[in-house]
């Protein structure tokens, strides 16, 4: 479990006293809505897991800061859909070009290191 009382973050202490915020661009309301290419269920950008294809190569690169230029496709973070998305070729029909069954490999992976 990791509900240990003495946490590292004993600097977020400080992170209440402080009055205004800094000058920060306005959140807007609601986050952009995606949909994920294998269950075609819809979820705020964030919470979805990004790969862009690489306007000049082609190739298709996981994305996992939602960073990289390029036409994105997006798929939930679980196991289940990165199967469908790789049975289905959903992937490849969202980019439009061929995807390597490495990349959901490495995707897997990050993904299981995150959800600890
Ligand atoms: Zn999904």
């Amino acid at each position: 479990m990791c509900a240990s009382p003495n946490s590292s973050r004993a600097g977020a202490w400080r992170c209440v006293r402080r009055k205004r915020l800094p000058k920060r661009r306005k959140r807007s309301p609601h986050e952009p809505i995606r949909r994920c290419a294998a269950c075609r269920r819809a979820a705020p950008k964030h919470d979805l897991l990004r790969f862009a294809r690489c306007p000049q190569s082609r190739r298709v690169v996981f994305d996992p800061y939602q960073r990289l230029l390029g036409r994105g496709a997006y798929l939930c973070p679980n196991a289940e859909c990165f199967r469908l998305a790789i049975k289905r070729k959903s992937l490849e029909r969202a980019l439009k070009t061929k995807v390597d069954a490495s990349l959901l490999d490495a995707a897997l992976a990050y993904l299981s290191q995150g959800m600890r």
